[in-house]
């Protein structure tokens, strides 16, 4: 009757577990606990942001330390505390992690010119002790965007009416859901 196996089973779990915890998930569950609704992924925005707020004008980036070098600086490419470059094909891994950076700041770049904000979250500050003041911080930012924009009419430029779909259910996140992480 039961066909998978006590291992199987229990790879399966860690999937589940490894999908809730994984630093994009807590920032859409944090978000949405706070009452804000985004759009995941949009492709058609450059650099295809993990989060997309249109209220807010604000795209969101979920970034892993290692990958887009945080703390690292550009121009000497020495290790930070987040960013520990591999000693082995040390130039190889410059190049890349220096490339992924610049490659964030353009993607940035032409989305303030388009007209949005955006906010990049780093993988750190989002451990179990940080976590809560980093999501409330991120609310704050929201709110203070909303208001700035919303006080300096003149500069409004409306963006696409696409983006005023709400990306996911309330069921997604129930309370079942919230308890386990
Ligand atoms: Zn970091």
């Amino acid at each position: 009757m039961d066909n998978i196996s006590k291992q199987q089973r229990h790879a399966n779990m860690a999937a589940i577990r490894n999908k809730n915890t994984k630093p994009e998930m807590i920032v859409r569950r944090g978000l949405w606990k706070r009452g804000f609704r985004y759009r995941l992924n949009h492709k058609r925005l450059p650099g295809h942001p993990d989060l997309v707020l249109r209220k807010y004008r604000t795209c969101i980036f979920i970034n892993g330390c290692f990958w887009h070098g945080h703390l690292v600086d550009s121009s000497t490419m020495k290790n930070s505390e987040c960013c520990k470059i591999p000693k082995t094909n040390k130039e190889f891994w410059v190049n890349k992690i220096r490339r992924n950076k610049e490659r964030d700041k353009e993607e940035q770049r032409k989305l303030a010119e388009m007209g949005w904000h955006c906010i990049t979250i780093w993988e750190c500050e989002l451990k179990p002790k940080k976590r809560e003041e980093t999501l409330d911080s991120i609310a704050f930012t929201l709110n203070h965007i909303y208001l700035q924009d919303h006080t300096k009419s003149q500069f409004y430029k409306p963006v696409e009416e696409e983006f005023l779909i709400a990306a996911e259910d309330d069921s997604k996140f129930s309370h079942n859901d919230v308890a386990s992480v």
